[in-house]
């Protein structure tokens, strides 16, 4: 018999942990207590304009991938990443730039 998990919450920690336990063979249940998936991972409109509630973008898209990966999908195959800003003034991205030249080197 499959051992069996529950998740709370269907945030992208939730939807990642729920994803990562059926890859190892987990009967998995997610309870939501909205009734959207995704968390803070959403967004809103006021009139003509459009708010991200959370995440704009992503500074480890490979963690992103790495779920499809699991479950045996191109991530290429349902979305593609936008470049938003120039990687090179962006701080945050920068500063994923740079750990990952540091990690290649060694
Ligand atoms: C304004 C803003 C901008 C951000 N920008 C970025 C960004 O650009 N890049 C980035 O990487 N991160 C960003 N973040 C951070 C990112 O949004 C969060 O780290 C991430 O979304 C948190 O995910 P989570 O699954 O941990 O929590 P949440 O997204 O909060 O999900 C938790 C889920 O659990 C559900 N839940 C809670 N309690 C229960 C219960 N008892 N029963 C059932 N369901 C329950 C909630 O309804 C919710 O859906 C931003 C955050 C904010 C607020």
């Amino acid at each position: 018999m499959k051992q069996r998990a529950i998740v709370i919450g269907a945030g992208i920690a939730g939807i990642s942990a729920a994803i990562r336990l059926k890859a190892k063979g987990f009967e998995v249940e997610v309870f939501e207590a909205n009734a959207y998936p995704g968390g803070k991972l959403s967004e809103f409109k006021q009139g003509t304009y459009r708010f991200d509630a959370g995440p704009s973008l992503f500074t480890m898209p490979h963690f992103v991938d790495e779920l499809f990966e699991l479950m045996g999908e191109k991530p290429s195959a349902h979305f593609e990443y936008a470049v938003a800003v120039d990687r090179d003034k962006a701080d945050v991205l920068t500063t994923f730039k740079y750990i990952e030249e540091e990690l290649n080197k060694r």
